[in-house]
């Protein structure tokens, strides 16, 4: 979610006059887009702040916005403890930026705009994409639930549900400028067309996007367990562009953790939803979140988390040691569990963890795989002649090309960033599969046509840091965009 704000405030910049700079340029703006939901949130902004006030110093006309979750939550407070930052604003007001800058600017003092509830949606907003290749597209924001670990519920608000129309105006517009993937965004998908009054208005969604020609994948995040149903998992299976990638969060596989955490389905209804959605998908590939150590998890909890992890055969699972969030009910709750022991817990599901993935992607050896080319997603590609993309099912592949030193893709089959190929997995690693031979089709595409017009990022297609962002017409080039 916070990427695709990153997007929003990015592309609403442009439109105010403002540029990229170079990463050594002395930038003109410095946004921190925050996400509270990560570990050390605070100390991270904080600390980089400290670390622009020489610049500030230097250069007074430089100015420094904060937005964001932790913007949401501190307010205020971000001025006290850092005064000279110019501009706060907060999840529900984004759309404000350019205006509180302008007025800081003016006022010669700090602009704080925090509201408490959606003012545009985001959505609305321009937005500076960071991939010609694949989209986000927010269809929600918000959550009504209060799993008693998560910030999103006081920060975020509740649920707010975009219409379909706009939803499928929008993936059609990124279709037109040559987008291939589109990932539908909302914190509980499932619960998408609560505040209209459908409930099956996400797999109608779902279904809507398989019209859309030339969008060849879709993909969504994040589902709940508690609101999965059926007629999703049949408008998947039905669907030809839906991929068959589910990542739907565990966060624990123990009911009685489950119960504290105040999520509201047991274990037994998560496997049945798996095997449901591998009956109707026999190649889906599931992957899931997972918090250790929540306040309370005794030996036995971790053993039924570990017990589901064996069931469920993940293909990949993004783990998480507990870790207090202030503001959350879990954060006062009695018997939070000491760290070594969570480390200890971590080592052995992430040890589960690998065991399972790699046995699961051996099992793909042998067979063809389609691959949207990527940026960024193979650090060592240069080194192995290789390059990288993801698979329908979203697994990371690496595959053999021929170099040549006279195509300006750098390989003999012209394979850029955006197109699509098949090949065959040779080898299938815990975090990734090989397929180290021939490419056995190559569909050239408007997204790697860009890319190759050099319209394309050159870096990974979403990345996290800290943007420079300038006023002077300097050379472009693409700025991360989150502090934490
Ligand atoms: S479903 Fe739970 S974890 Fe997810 S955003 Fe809502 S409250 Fe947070």
């Amino acid at each position: 979610m916070n990427v695709h704000d990153s997007e929003r405030i990015g592309g609403l910049l442009e439109e105010a006059g403002y540029v990229p700079v170079a990463a050594d340029a002395a930038p003109d703006l410095v946004v921190f887009n925050t996400c509270a939901v990560r570990e050390n949130a605070d100390n991270k902004l904080y600390g980089n702040l400290s670390h622009l006030a020489p610049a500030k110093r230097e250069n007074p006309d430089m100015q420094i916005a904060v937005g964001g979750c932790l913007a949401q939550k501190d307010r205020g407070e971000i001025v006290k403890r850092a005064p000279w930052v110019d501009a706060v604003f907060g999840t529900h007001n984004i759309g404000s930026l350019p205006v509180l800058l302008e007025r800081a600017r003016h006022n010669q003092e700090a602009e704080v705009e925090i509201l408490e509830s959606l003012e545009t949606f985001p959505s609305a907003l321009p937005t500076k994409r960071d991939s010609t290749y694949s989209g986000w597209v927010s269809i929600s924001v918000g959550c009504n639930n209060t799993c008693t670990f998560c910030i999103v519920p006081s920060l975020r608000g509740k649920e707010k549900d975009r219409r379909p129309g706009e939803i499928l105006a929008e993936v059609q517009a990124l279709v037109d400028e040559g987008v291939s993937e589109v990932t539908l965004l909302g914190q509980n998908v499932n619960t998408y067309g609560v505040e209209f009054g459908d409930k099956l208005a996400f797999g109608k969604l779902l279904r809507a996007c398989g019209e859309i020609e030339g969008l060849e994948r879709v993909r969504f995040t994040s589902p709940h367990p508690k609101n999965f149903t059926h007629d999703v998992i049949a408008a998947m299976a039905e669907t030809p562009n839906v991929c068959h990638s589910l990542h739907m969060p565990l966060q624990s596989g123990s009911d009685r953790v489950l119960k504290e955490m105040r999520r509201s389905y047991r274990s037994e209804k998560y496997l049945q939803i798996i095997a449901d959605v591998r009956e109707a998908m026999p190649d889906a590939a599931i992957t899931t979140d997972i918090i250790v150590g929540f306040p309370g998890e005794t030996e036995e909890d971790f053993q039924a988390t570990l017990d589901v992890v064996e069931k469920a055969r993940f293909s990949s699972a993004f783990t998480f040691q507990y870790s207090i969030r202030p503001g959350t009910p879990a954060a006062t709750m009695e018997d939070q569990i000491p760290k070594a022991v969570v480390q200890e817990r971590y080592e052995r599901l992430v040890a589960l963890q690998e065991r399972v993935s790699w046995e699961e992607n051996r099992k793909l050896e042998g067979t063809e795989v389609e691959v949207l080319v990527t940026v960024g997603d193979g650090r060592k590609d240069a080194a192995t002649g290789r390059l990288s993309g993801r698979a329908r099912d979203g697994r990371l592949v690496h595959f053999a090309v021929t170099p040549s030193e006279t195509d300006p893709t750098g390989n003999a089959e012209g394979v850029r960033p955006g197109d699509v190929v098949t090949t065959v997995v040779t080898y299938g690693a815990p975090h990734h599969l090989v397929a180290d031979g021939e490419v056995l089709t190559h569909r050239a595409t408007k997204a790697g046509d860009a890319w190759a017009a050099g319209k394309a990022t050159k870096l990974p297609g979403v990345s996290l840091g800290m943007p420079g962002i300038g006023r002077k017409p300097l050379p472009k080039q693409e700025g991360p965009g989150c502090a934490c």
